[in-house]
């Protein structure tokens, strides 16, 4: 990315640290620049304006000046707060999840996507307006890996190419889809999907958000798809995220 002097840059904050005495570091993912790094100065002190708009999950409009290193933020505005997301622990459970994959799968100031962008709002909004919150997630997973080049492969077997038939299969983890029965030996990349699990993922990967409102599996298909989910989505990260445990935990 080409760092002009001082620019502005409609963001949403996906986290923040600590950094040096007063100061805080912001990560974000904003609409033109992909994700980035910035410096909010004096934001932890106590009458601080700029911290307000810079909490977890705000969609912001900013100000940023080019430095050695991060960014610094010189103005921060506020689109829209997404308050209920910070208030209610598994909302924050499931919106943190949304805004750690995102953080994993892609480095700062890479080309940005604005589509990914959009998908990011839409899927924090869904979360505050009470949506299922499973299928806000598994909505968003199977979106993004299209929009980062993951797109699973369902709908034919990897080896032989036959259509997938209406029976149990395989999923590959290295090879991101569907391996029948016929092609599949023991590997620890492989792992079994049922039938019905495969039919929804399916479903969603073709669906809209609107159409995918209406599927209602039950709680063991709801299940098997996460852990079908994370299972690839930590093969492609190559380490476990950790907001998946956070919700189970807070869950129980
Ligand atoms: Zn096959």
């Amino acid at each position: 990315m080409k760092r002009s002097r001082s620019f502005r840059a409609e963001a949403v904050v996906l986290n923040h640290k600590d950094w040096g005495e007063a100061d805080r570091l912001v990560f974000l993912y904003t609409r033109r620049h992909g994700k980035l790094r910035a410096v909010a100065k004096g934001a932890r002190k106590m009458r601080s304006r700029k911290a307000g708009h810079l909490q977890p999950f705000t969609h912001v409009i900013l100000q940023l000046a080019a430095a050695r290193g991060p960014f610094i933020i010189t103005q921060a505005e506020t689109i829209r707060a997404f308050t209920p997301l910070r208030e209610d622990i598994m909302l924050t459970g499931q919106a943190a999840y949304i805004v750690e994959l995102l953080h994993r799968f892609i480095y700062d100031e890479e080309e940005s996507n604005t589509a990914i962008f959009r998908l990011l709002i839409d899927s924090l909004a869904r979360l505050e307006q009470g949506h299922r919150p499973w299928l806000v997630a598994r909505y968003y997973e199977m979106r993004l890996l299209d929009y980062l080049g993951f797109r699973p492969q369902l709908q034919g077997c990897l080896h032989c190419g036959n259509p997938v038939k209406p029976q149990d299969q395989f999923f590959s983890g290295n090879e991101g889809g569907v391996i029948c029965p016929d092609c599949s030996a023991p590997h620890p990349a492989l792992r079994p999907v049922t039938m019905q699990t495969l039919k929804y993922l399916r479903y969603f990967q073709r669906s809209a958000y609107q159409e995918a409102c209406r599927a209602n599996p039950d709680e063991e298909t709801r299940t098997e798809m996460e852990n079908l989910m994370q299972f690839y989505l930590t093969y492609l990260l190559e380490r476990g995220l950790n907001s998946p445990r956070f919700i189970r935990e807070v869950s129980r």
